[in-house]
């Protein structure tokens, strides 16, 4: 439904890896929400993802569920909101983006998050 531009951050975590390209997009969607978890990891594999031991490393491709409409869940594989929504800055800038008046289920409205929320080195590198 929207594509957000395209953000290069500073690596979270270990920091001996490059930067990485984030963006946001909104999707209508048929599918339950762990049908669509499992859709998005066959689509990350797909792309040539191994999962490693690693939490937070170099990876071609990362496809998390940030909101699924106003809904909150908290289950074993899933939990939504996406637990690290709030505090990153290449997930708030780039939905704010796509999505400004938002309200995100628990937290609020988006532009308070984006607000408390500093930019550190994210920027634009291609424009929606
Ligand atoms: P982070 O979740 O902090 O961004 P990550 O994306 O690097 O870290 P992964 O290794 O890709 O973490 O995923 C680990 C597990 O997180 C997945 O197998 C999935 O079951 C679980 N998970 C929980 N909530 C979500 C969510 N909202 N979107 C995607 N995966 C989720
Ligand atoms: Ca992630
Ligand atoms: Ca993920």
């Amino acid at each position: 439904m929207a594509c957000s531009s395209l953000y290069r951050s500073a690596p979270m975590g270990p920091a001996n890896q490059p930067d990485y390209v984030n963006a946001v997009m909104a999707v209508e969607t048929a599918l339950a929400p762990l049908a669509l978890l499992d859709a998005l990891q066959a689509l990350e594999t797909a792309f040539g993802r191994v999962r490693h031991g690693e939490r937070w490393g170099p990876r071609t491709l990362d496809l998390d569920i940030l909101l699924y409409g106003s809904e909150i869940l908290a289950t074993d594989r899933l939990t939504v909101p996406h637990p690290g929504l709030a505090e990153r800055e290449f997930v708030l800038y780039p939905l704010q983006e796509i999505a400004p008046d938002l309200n995100i289920p628990g937290l609020g409205p988006l532009a308070d998050l984006v607000r408390r929320c500093p930019r550190r080195g994210l920027s634009v590198i291609e424009e929606a």
